[in-house]
């Protein structure tokens, strides 16, 4: 039974206790946001070069923690240690690059006639996060940090089976010394923690990230105040493989692997030029035989476990027994366990096919030309993330604009970086994270017109 006062944060890869933390409830989660009403009003009066300031303050505290947050990470959401490492850098570069854009968030002014129009990016106020356990630490950087760069104050609901990174990074931010209340940490139950959030009336936008599910029930008591949303949802994103293609490179099975597969943009549909198909599915074959799965915190592991035996058994779901597959290893005993897997036997609209599975399942489909792929890679509701394989650049940039998806890679497997803008077409949600533009969209734009006519003669 969930005990709706307390959250119990089980380390996924032994299914031991790893803390217990107190769930916000809907009037703690109104405390907070009066809280951080205030203080955002402070913050946002302050110079932005003080506000930068601070931040690079917050990112060196970071910094100087990087260790000890990817260790809490491997505990908490089972993360490989190399892959946690890079997690904590992650927060603290991009804290880094939102520290200077809150120095350079500029206005504009148009030309009017009779005087001047200038525009001003001014902050919103309190801004609401919803942050899932896929990537809790990064998630909650992506969608706060260039929110108080901006000059707002955050209020943070993490995922309840991983608020630990998050609860940490709330007190760094205090040691380095950013304004109290300005980034607060509710950790709590979606139902009620995250609803109060959303339909608090002082909380001036919601950035959810998450399952399109839940998704579309935020948007739709965002909705009901006019409250702008951002929203990060599922994907189901394509891996389009060309004859030509480097084969070895572009099956590289940590393109659906990572994070055992628990990534919005893992790249679930394997999509193969018929011509090299057999040969791909041999390479397959032999990459998911030498994934190392297994202890997360072993610098030599390439695959931790699952995060719950919930989510466990929603990935087993899409995979029956004796389905045709071509199948990787995984540890017995405790933990949430599940082997690297690639369906060979499935159709290219069945569920398995155009659903998102979140963990390490893929599906081999083949496909036979250029127009064949862009339908392909096209026939799910999803459009978040995928790549093309191909030597022939013309065909590179055809298929790119075929895809309907947010983020696309060619010859490479990359989605997110800090410094370029992430987000989706289609279900996988709406609006953008990071890059250039981050920061605006937690501004609301305001425009004044200074008259210049002089006083009646
Ligand atoms: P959810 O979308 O339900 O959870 C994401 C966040 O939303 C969590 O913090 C959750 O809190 C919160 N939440 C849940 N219900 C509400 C609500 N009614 N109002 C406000 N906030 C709410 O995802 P699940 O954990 O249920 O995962 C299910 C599936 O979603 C996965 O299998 C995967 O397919 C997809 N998913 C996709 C993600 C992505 O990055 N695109 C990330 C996570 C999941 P709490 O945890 O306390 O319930």
């Amino acid at each position: 039974m969930t005990d709706p006062h307390e959250l119990r944060v089980l380390n996924p890869a032994t299914e031991q206790l790893v803390a217990t933390v107190p769930a916000a409830s809907a009037e703690d989660v109104a405390a907070a946001v009066a809280r951080a009403v205030r203080a955002q009003r402070t913050w946002a009066a302050a110079a932005p070069a003080d506000r930068a300031r601070l931040l690079r303050r917050f990112a060196d505290v970071v910094d100087a923690h990087t260790g000890e947050l990817a260790r809490l990470e491997v505990r908490e959401a089972g993360h490989t240690i190399g892959n946690a490492r890079w997690e904590a850098g992650n927060a603290r570069d991009l804290l880094l690059y939102a520290a200077g854009g809150a120095e350079r968030l500029l206005g504009r002014q148009i030309p009017a006639p009779g005087g001047w129009d200038v525009t001003f990016q001014e902050p919103l106020g309190v801004i609401g996060v919803i942050s899932p356990w896929n990537f809790p630490m990064p998630i909650a950087a992506w969608s706060s940090f260039p929110a108080l760069a901006a000059g707002n104050a955050v209020v943070l609901k993490p995922a309840e089976t991983t608020p630990l990174t998050s609860l940490r990074l709330a007190e760094l931010a205090l040691e380095a010394g950013l304004p109290e209340h300005l980034f607060q940490v509710v950790p709590g139950h979606g139902a009620t923690a995250g609803r109060a959030l959303v339909d608090h009336p002082d909380v001036a936008k919601i950035v959810f990230t998450g399952s399109t599910r839940t998704g579309r029930e935020v948007m739709e008591r965002c909705a009901r105040l006019v409250k702008p949303v951002t929203l990060e949802l599922g994907g189901k994103s394509p891996n389009v493989v060309f004859a030509d293609a480097d084969l070895k490179a572009a099956l590289d099975p940590f393109s659906f692997l990572d994070n055992s597969g628990q990534d919005c943009c893992a790249r679930t549909r394997v999509l193969v030029q018929e011509t090299v198909f057999e040969e791909a599915r041999d390479l397959l074959a032999d990459a998911l035989a030498a994934v190392v799965v297994g202890d997360p915190a072993d610098e030599k592991t390439q695959m931790g476990p699952l995060i719950s035996a919930r989510q466990r058994d929603r990935v087993r779901a899409y995979v029956p027994e004796g389905a045709p597959a071509l199948r990787g290893s995984a540890p017995d005993g405790p933990g949430f366990w599940f082997p690297p897997t690639v369906l060979t036997g499935e159709r290219h609209d069945g569920a398995a096919a155009t659903e998102e599975i979140f963990g390490p399942v893929a599906v081999l489909l083949p496909f036979t030309d250029e127009q064949d792929a862009i339908r392909l890679a096209n026939g799910t509701p999803y459009g978040l993330s995928g790549s093309l394989w191909t030597r022939d650049v013309g065909r590179a940039l055809r298929v790119a604009q075929g895809v309907r998806a947010g983020n696309l890679s060619v010859n490479s497997h990359s989605s997110v970086r800090y410094w370029t803008p992430f987000g989706g077409f289609k279900q996988s949600g709406l609006g953008r994270e990071l890059g250039p533009d981050a920061l605006t969209a937690f501004t609301e734009t305001k425009n004044v017109f200074i008259s210049t006519e002089g006083p009646a003669q």
